[in-house]
């Protein structure tokens, strides 16, 4: 078997949560393991997170939170975002807190004749989905005149809140306070609302609310560099492999495809068993992103592969076999998800997501 793998740290994973409990308290924590934990592993990290403190999880998709079910986890599952109409019969076997901002949405809950507990989710700015605030009463209400429904919660979501000095979040937050007060002065008491992301729990106390819906948190990586280290977040994730094979390669000569890097001195070159087919992209290697070898950080040499990719290893005595770290720690130094993201110029949930189904998970 090719040895490269993604260790998850479920101690990490624990002490993230941990953290964040006690950060948004009296909010619970609500632990979002949507596309497979971000690249972690949804069935190993709920339960993580549930026996760390967190009381309710969240996913994207049906069928996700299917697999959850389908391993015995019992706890509250939020669907954050309308299923189809289709999907409401699966939503109630499944016993899901779906999210609704149709009307449509709404009939097809009432339609499935089960007693869901509805999260109205109301568009307070970021425009992605969401009902209108002007809208968000008539749903309501047609929600509590239905005597199967509950509307269990009236919620948003933030689009800045990872940018601590932006006004926006305060904003948002004043326009889902609007429509409760609206829904209140018709009668309508709304036991939970929630508005708040990783960098809101973080950085918004005002958003806490009666939950906080973390995901990149949970994972120890730092939802914004504005926003890093300001909890003590361990990263749960490292992205281990071996060197397969080792050459020394003349001065003047390229390397990978395209030639794009050319030594200007005689080198190790260490071939590692991992490429843009498990989520190492292929410009990382122009790049020049480091990796550990020997507990050094070495460059990756030309174009990342699909299946491979070359580092620099300069006059280092590297041989076959060498552990090689391109996400995490070994020895003194680190390498974070951030890192990559930065290099990369985006963040670091697009670099966990994208490590491919071919990299094996193993738990610690
Ligand atoms: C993904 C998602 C979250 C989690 O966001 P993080 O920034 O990872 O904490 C929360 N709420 C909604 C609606 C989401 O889609």
């Amino acid at each position: 078997m090719r040895p490269s793998w993604a260790e998850v740290d479920l101690g990490a994973v624990a002490h993230n949560v941990g953290l964040l409990v006690e950060r948004a308290a009296p909010a619970a924590v609500c632990a979002v393991v949507k596309a497979d934990a971000y690249g972690h592993g949804a069935v190993p990290v709920a339960r993580a997170a549930l026996d760390a403190g967190a009381t309710w999880l969240a996913v994207a998709l049906v069928e996700e939170a299917a697999e959850l079910r389908a391993d015995g986890i019992d706890a509250p599952i939020l669907l954050l975002s309308e299923a189809r109409p289709d999907e409401f019969a699966d939503v109630a076997a499944l016993d899901l807190r779906p999210t609704v901002y149709t009307p449509v949405g709404i009939a097809a809950a009432a339609a499935t004749g089960a007693p869901l507990r509805l999260h109205l989710k109301v568009d307070t700015g970021m425009h992605r989905v969401g009902a209108a605030p002007d809208e968000a009463l008539h749903l309501a209400r047609s929600v509590v005149e239905d005597p199967r429904l509950e509307l269990e919660a009236v919620w948003t979501h933030c689009a800045v809140a990872d940018e601590p000095e932006r006004r926006f979040t305060a904003e948002q937050l004043g326009r889902l306070d609007a429509v409760l007060a609206e829904l209140s002065a018709a009668g309508i008491e709304v036991p939970m609302t929630h508005a708040a992301n990783s960098a809101a729990a973080i950085a918004h106390p005002a958003a806490r609310r009666s939950l906080v819906r973390c995901g990149i948190a949970v994972y120890g990586v730092d939802p914004s560099a504005e926003l890093a280290g300001t909890l003590p977040l361990r990263p749960a994730l490292t992205l281990r492999s071996e060197v397969s094979f080792v050459k020394r390669v003349a001065a003047g000569e390229g390397i990978s495809y395209g030639l794009h890097h050319t030594f200007d001195r005689e080198t190790t070159v260490a071939t590692v068993p991992v490429g843009y087919a498990d989520g190492v992209r292929r410009r990382l290697g122009l790049l020049h992103q480091q990796v550990l070898i020997g507990g050094r950080r070495r460059p990756i040499a030309g174009v990342v592969t699909m299946d491979q990719l070359m580092v620099d290893c300069g006059d280092d005595p590297v041989t076959a076999g060498d552990e090689v770290v391109l996400i995490g720690r070994q020895g003194d130094e680190a390498v974070r998800a951030t890192e990559w993201a930065a290099a990369l110029e985006t963040i670091g949930y697009e670099i966990t997501c994208a490590i491919g189904p071919r990299v094996p998970r193993r738990y610690l």
